[in-house]
């Protein structure tokens, strides 16, 4: 039973529901109000605290590492791989002009590829590339994305890699602390979030949709937008989303710690990077792809062998480490690339499908989704 109370404030009809408290939905809150202060509000969140990929991710602020652009740009030509790059780069533009770097640790330190000893790369190949790369992407981020880092390589320490370019414009963010900042910002604007409330389905109704969850009370809204990411097909089940697992461990502090940035290893399935002396490394999910494709959020022996083994053999080799943490989160990938932005249906909106790259697309996705919305 609700009281007169809770109807008249709490649970009164909203303009916007957001489902999901993810970089999606709090990028969108924080640009819906941004659009029109006096929008009433309010983000349902199925977990106790954000609860998808946004504080369960490696917290790489990157817009893509040299193998993974020519892929992208082999598969969705290169027109739609530029538009992809430039969202992620302006991405990265607003979260460092929205928040204080100390406020969410953010360090553009640079970033590297790997190239594995195994694979036969020639340094030519890889200068050419690298040319034609920076000229391609010169009018969007106006410096030279990658240099050539071979020289580097002896003092880094790593084991069977024989090339290494770095990203001159990649970095790492603490995605804790940006998703936090972002939540306080949009609850100080005047946006109600409900946590531990999990939307079961919804429903158009004349002017307004009404939202079932797993509570008794019911919420309704002029528009709702949906900001689940990798559980998108669980209330859209024909949707081109599938969650996608992905598992992540850290070491003990390692002792004098050779290198420091974002590492990129086999077209990004495997990524690492220093957090103070620590390593978080993850990845891995291209050993068991079918296992890995699952709403399940924990971890497996198999995939964390696997990163042990590389962390052993080829990130810290004759290094002493124990793990502290390991964990897993759930991503949004389909079978395009492009991340989905739609009006499904009139005042039913989606903003899913990351396919990992989230923390630099959501600012200007948010952006764009408060522009169809408010139209
Ligand atoms: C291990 C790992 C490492 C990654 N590393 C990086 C990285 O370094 N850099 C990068 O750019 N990206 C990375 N990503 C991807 C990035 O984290 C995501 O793309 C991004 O966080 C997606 O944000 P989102 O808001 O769309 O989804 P999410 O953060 O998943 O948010 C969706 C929210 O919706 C909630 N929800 C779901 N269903 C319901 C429901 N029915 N009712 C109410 N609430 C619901 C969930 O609890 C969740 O909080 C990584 C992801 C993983 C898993």
């Amino acid at each position: 039973m609700v009281s007169v109370w809770e109807n008249e404030t709490f649970y009164a009809p909203q303009d916007i529901i957001i489902i999901g408290s993810g970089f999606a939905g709090l990028w969108s809150a924080f640009y819906l109000k941004k659009k029109n202060p006096k929008l009433k509000i309010t983000i349902l969140e199925k977990g106790i605290i954000p609860s998808g990929a946004s504080t369960r991710n490696a917290g790489f602020a990157c817009f893509g590492s040299l193998t993974e652009l020519l892929a992208d740009e082999q598969k969705m030509g290169t027109d739609n791989m530029l538009q992809l790059v430039e969202m992620r780069f302006k991405g990265l533009e607003r979260i460092r002009s929205a928040f204080n770097k100390k406020d969410i640790d953010i360090e553009m330190c640079g970033g590297y590829e790997l190239f594995p000893s195994q694979e036969e790369y020639l340094a030519e190949d890889l200068d050419s590339q690298i040319t034609y790369l920076n000229e391609l992407l010169k009018p969007i981020v106006k410096k030279k994305t990658y240099t050539a880092a071979d020289k580097t390589l002896p003092q880094f320490g790593f084991k069977q890699i024989n090339h290494l370019i770095r990203n001159n414009l990649e970095g790492y963010l603490h995605s804790g602390k940006l998703t936090q900042a972002l939540l306080r910002h949009v609850q100080a604007s005047g946006v109600q979030v409900l946590n531990a409330v999990e939307v079961k389905s919804f429903e158009k109704a004349g002017k307004y949709v009404t939202v079932k969850t797993n509570h008794a009370f019911t919420l309704s809204a002029k528009q709702l937008l949906i900001c689940v990411n990798g559980f998108a097909k669980k209330l859209l089940p024909k949707l081109d989303v599938e969650p996608a697992r992905g598992q992540v461990l850290v070491t003990s502090p390692i002792k004098k710690l050779p290198w420091k940035g974002t590492f990129h290893y086999k077209q990004g399935f495997y990524y690492f990077r220093n957090l103070g002396d620590r390593v978080l490394l993850g990845g891995a999910r291209n050993i068991a792809i079918e296992e890995e494709t699952t709403y399940a959020q924990d971890t497996t022996g198999v995939i964390q062998q696997e990163l042990e083994k590389f962390l052993q053999e080829v990130i810290l080799p004759g290094k002493e480490f124990t793990i502290d943490y390991r964990w897993s989160g759930t991503m949004g990938i389909g079978q395009e690339k492009m991340p989905l932005l739609e009006e499904l249906s009139p005042g039913i909106f989606c903003c899913v499908r990351m396919n990992g790259m989230g923390v630099a697309l959501t600012p200007l996705l948010g952006e764009k989704i408060a522009k169809m919305m408010t139209a």
